[in-house]
């Protein structure tokens, strides 16, 4: 509904001005002692708030005590993804570094012992206070090996030290394994015979592109929001 404008001629109180400025103080101060004195609406759901109501009106959420829902497609701050055995999938390819806009990857390459190909990142780290979530280096992984599917805001914290994972805060989450994982289509000296084992059996095939079946945040689906958005348009 548009919101109208009251474009009648003012009446000879308001022509008066100083009974309207009175009044107006009235409503601020009503509003001021309000808010001052009565406890706030224990409802979360700050848009659900009944207005009208003796409790304050306060808007402010008191973060981190308080947190408001997320909606059901925030996808939440990084980790890295585990390999079946624990190891990072990450073959520290320096692509995510190089894409970040902010500049806040930094990781440092290592050769896996005994294996001639294959790298780890010996050092992985996101400094979460320069980094825009903008999951650019999530799309720019070949390997799947960065995702942003935890549902976890950066927790507050007092030092900026804390704001800085490293590789093992970030490693975590369900292990993945791909059928294209080069690790799985020949000898993987660092790898544990039942490990191996283990990812071959759960291994699937590497996505083409984002759909339902690797959608990464549960609950969220690109096709479903579509779907929705032609039903809208009345299209079939
Ligand atoms: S989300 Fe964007 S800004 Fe943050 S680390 Fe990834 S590429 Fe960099
Ligand atoms: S997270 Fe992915 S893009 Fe970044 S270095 Fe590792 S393999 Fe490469």
């Amino acid at each position: 509904m548009s919101y109208k404008i009251d474009n009648r001629a003012p009446d000879l109180r308001e022509r008066m001005y100083f009974p309207e400025v009175i009044r107006g103080i009235g409503i601020a101060s009503r509003h001021f002692f309000k808010n001052l004195f009565w406890s706030r609406d224990p409802n979360p759901e700050v848009i659900d708030r009944k207005r009208g109501s003796t409790a304050s009106e306060v808007m402010t959420v008191s973060y981190p005590e308080e947190k408001q829902p997320y909606p059901p497609g925030y996808r939440g701050a990084h980790r890295l993804v585990p390999r079946e055995d624990g190891k990072p999938r990450c073959v520290a390819c320096y692509m995510c570094a190089t894409v970040c806009p902010a500049q806040c990857i930094y990781i440092e390459a290592a050769e896996v012992e005994g294996d001639p190909i294959e790298k780890y990142p010996k050092k992985f780290v996101i400094d979460e206070l320069r980094c825009i979530m903008c999951g650019f280096c999530v799309e720019a992984c070949p390997k799947d090996a960065i995702r942003m599917d935890t549902g976890l805001h950066v927790p507050p914290s007092d030092t900026r030290e804390a704001q800085v994972w490293d590789e093992k805060v970030l490693l975590g989450g369900p292990a993945i394994s791909y059928e294209s994982d080069p690790w799985l289509r020949r000898a993987a000296p660092g790898i544990p015979s039942d490990q191996l084992e283990l990812m071959r059996e759960r291994a699937r095939p590497f996505p083409a592109n984002a759909g339902d079946e690797y959608s990464q945040t549960p609950g969220f689906s690109v096709r479903t929001l579509a779907d929705e958005a032609k039903a809208r348009a009345g299209k079939p």
